[in-house]
């Protein structure tokens, strides 16, 4: 499939000698709208962006791209990803946890994902058990592999942090970190003591200082409010998810809890198109309460294909279309759920489509933010000031011989015409 064969666009165009200002990364980005109705063109250098200025107001010197007709957005950002157990669901046996087949369908994820426009992208990765830090290890891999082309980081989650059996998965958690795992994970409603799980992982991000992103139901107020006593100082931060739980509990409980989250700097990561095997129990995070008590509310997109859903897009519209219709977002918020927010739970500096902010962007065919959560196929995805990914889809009639791209507006011609 074309996601999993990344070209360089950009580079291509020069052929291998390139200029020499295509080859220091200069790129123009020609005829973009923005959401606030402008159009403008849009200079890239060094993985960041230089100029935003009326369009046809800026000279090209490096590759240029024409975007007439493209909405260009901050790309969306994956803050929770499966990367060792991705791709799985149509495999007939057991899951594969061999170094190999982890980086392939990891790496194949990612690719998947990037094609959307996360070009930066959180995996948690689970250790222990039997396959140890194997997992881990070809994430890690994978990661290496990527890089220019989407930054992937990944989220040690141990099994038991408590007891006898916890000292093994404590000495393992320890070295995931020392490995190269980014953050500090895990699912403390699975321990027998879920708030020494909880305090254990604090104690190991805090030694190493590392974020650290837990899985919870969100369905215990006790537990929730104690992890929020115990998250409230720790730097460079807490994040917890998908917190589907929390949508069945009392709403007077549900936003004593929000409150609580809030005032400790919690994110929450929901995750709207499903569940993940962190947490079976399915739903979404009540969004809007959480948002109304002050949390930090992002969307990823949880399992892919795997045990815990057999299907997923791993596109991030898609989950900020559903916070839209089933969550009652209004577009922008839903859109920054998948961005800004997303991009600040894991610890990346912001991106606005503004001179000096980082050269991370998406550009879908459309001209608003509306089309685009709805209907975007067609998609050009920048990553440090580069083209890294491009999805064009174009639909023919054969009775009319029509030819739309897909996600353009209609342009006269019936798309359902007899
Ligand atoms: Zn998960």
């Amino acid at each position: 499939m074309p996601d999993s064969q990344p070209r360089r666009p950009d580079e291509n165009a020069h052929g291998a000698g390139g200029n020499e200002a295509a080859d220091s990364g200069a790129l123009l980005l020609h005829g973009a709208r923005l959401t606030d109705g402008r159009t403008v063109d849009v200079q890239l250098s060094g993985g960041r962006i230089e100029a935003v200025g009326t369009a046809g107001s800026l000279t090209a010197h490096g590759a240029r791209v024409d975007l007439a007709g493209h909405l260009l957005l901050p790309a969306p950002a994956e803050p929770h990803a499966h990367g060792d157990t991705a791709l799985t669901a149509d495999t007939p046996g057991p899951v594969s946890y061999a170094v190999e087949d982890v980086q392939r369908r990891a790496t194949e994820a990612a690719l998947l994902q990037l094609g959307h426009g996360a070009t930066a992208q959180r995996a948690h990765v689970r250790i222990g058990d039997v396959q140890g830090l194997g997992p881990l290890e070809a994430v890690l891999q994978a990661r290496r592999s990527l890089r220019g082309l989407v930054d992937l980081t990944a989220v040690a989650v141990p099994r038991l942090l408590t007891g006898v059996a916890g000292a093994d998965g404590l000495a393992m958690l320890r070295d995931a970190v020392k490995m190269g795992a980014s953050v500090v994970g895990g699912c403390p409603d699975a321990d027998p003591d879920p708030a020494g799980y909880a305090e254990a992982v604090l104690e190991v991000a805090a030694e190493h200082g590392r974020p650290v992103d837990l899985h919870t139901a969100g369905d215990d107020p006790a537990r929730l409010a104690r992890l929020a006593a115990m998250a409230g100082g720790l730097r460079p931060g807490v994040t917890i998810g998908p917190c589907t739980g929390l949508a069945r509990l009392p709403r007077e409980v549900a936003a004593r809890a929000a409150d609580q989250l809030a005032a400790a700097g919690v994110t929450v990561v929901c995750l709207p198109q499903g569940c993940c095997g962190g947490v079976e129990r399915r739903g979404t995070a009540p969004v809007r309460l959480l948002r109304a008590a002050g949390v930090r509310v992002a969307a990823g997109s949880g399992a892919l294909r795997d045990v815990a859903n057999p299907v997923g897009r791993g596109d991030p519209l898609e989950a900020a279309y559903l916070l839209a219709s089933q969550g009652g977002l209004r577009t922008e918020d839903a859109y920054d759920a998948v961005s800004a927010v997303a991009r600040a739970a894991m610890g990346l500096p912001a991106v606005r489509v503004e001179a000096g902010f980082p050269a991370e962007l998406l550009a879908v065919r459309g001209e608003r933010l509306s089309g685009a959560l709805s209907l975007a196929y067609s998609r050009i995805v920048v990553h440090r000031g580069r083209v890294v990914a491009r999805t064009s889809a174009v639909r023919e009639y054969c009775d009319s011989a029509v030819a739309v791209a897909l996600d353009l507006p209609r342009q006269g011609r019936s798309e359902t015409g007899p």
